[in-house]
């Protein structure tokens, strides 16, 4: 097939393009770099891989047939939808309905990148695709959280008008080689702080959970569903629970650090507790992830180590 990926540039787009060149596809990357990096994509040169530096919330045009359109693109972190609030919005939002139309006018199928933020602070645990979510859409994480509830809607919307063979996978925390230093994520941060030897900011008391995937179990699921045979939406996540002080005391611990664990305030609407309900993606794509927690942040730990100075 030839596949166009937007946020190609970016932490999961690029392992992305990696496993759909591995299976013989050929990708069109789209990224406009607000967070992306060309470095994460450096090494697709001489492979069948086209790049096209663009902002998606402008119209796409793209050459030649399309198969499928996976639209990646996003900042995708909390404190990068804070800077980039409006941005945030628009490639939810213009970027979802160009990315769309792309795959309406090529007659290609499409896949949204959806978030796990679209249950917001959940009130049902853990999180099934029936579920329909807490968000605050007036706070600051709202931009993000609206923005791929409306990319569902109007995804769905093109399925049931246009008859487009749409998908839906809604990703969970996930972390691996490429993510940035200093993303501001939980896993970045607490490594990044551990590797300088640096106090390790756990914000609030640190019982607050998340359940982390590794990137090449995430990407091992969404390139199942695509082939799957349904239009709903799949929770893609691993179902290991740990506390987010758990999460940064087994960091520093990988990384031998003399760090000590500080504690810093709760950023608004934090979600207190996320973990999936993977039965859908276990039933309909016999998908469920395979690296080990301590495995995976070692193997990041390694590329993290190769960037810090
Ligand atoms: N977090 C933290 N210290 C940091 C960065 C994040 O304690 O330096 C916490 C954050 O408050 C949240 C969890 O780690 O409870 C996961 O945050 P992240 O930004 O990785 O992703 P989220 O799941 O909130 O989108």
């Amino acid at each position: 097939m030839r596949i166009v990926v937007t946020g190609a540039a970016g932490f999961i787009g690029s392992h992305l393009c990696d496993a759909l060149l591995g299976r013989g596809h050929g990708v069109v990357g789209l990224d406009n770099l607000l967070t992306g990096n060309l470095e994460n994509i450096a090494h697709l040169r001489g492979r069948d891989f086209d790049f096209i530096r663009h902002d998606v919330t402008r119209y796409i045009d793209i050459d030649g047939p399309v198969d499928f359109v996976l639209h990646w693109a996003s900042p995708a972190s909390p404190i990068d939808y804070l800077e980039l609030p409006i941005q945030t919005l628009k490639v939810g939002s213009l970027g979802t309905h160009n990315a769309l139309g792309l795959a309406l006018a090529k007659r290609a199928g499409f896949m949204l990148a959806s978030t796990s933020e679209v249950y917001g602070d959940p009130l049902e645990h853990p999180q099934k695709e029936t579920y329909w979510g807490n968000v605050n859409p007036i706070g600051p994480r709202g931009v993000y959280d609206e923005a791929k509830r409306f990319a569902e809607a109007i995804t769905l919307a093109y399925h049931r008008r246009h008859g487009i063979n749409t998908k839906i996978v809604r990703i969970f925390n996930t972390y691996g080689p490429r993510m940035r230093l200093r993303d501001g994520r939980a896993v970045p941060a607490f490594m990044s702080q551990a590797l300088h030897n640096e106090d390790v900011t756990v914000f609030g008391d640190g019982t607050q959970t998340r359940s982390f995937c590794y990137v090449t179990d995430l990407v091992d699921g969404v390139l199942r569903l695509l082939e799957a045979d349904t239009n709903d939406p799949v929770n893609i996540g691993n179902p290991h629970e740990v506390t987010i002080e758990e999460i940064a005391r087994t960091i520093v611990r990988l990384v031998g650090s003399t760090s000590h664990i500080v504690y810093r305030p709760l950023p608004v609407d934090d979600p207190r507790q996320r973990r999936p309900d993977i039965t859908r993606a276990r039933t309909l794509l016999k998908w469920e992830p395979s690296v080990d927690l301590e495995e995976g942040l070692l193997k990041t730990v390694d590329y993290f180590k190769g960037k810090v100075g």
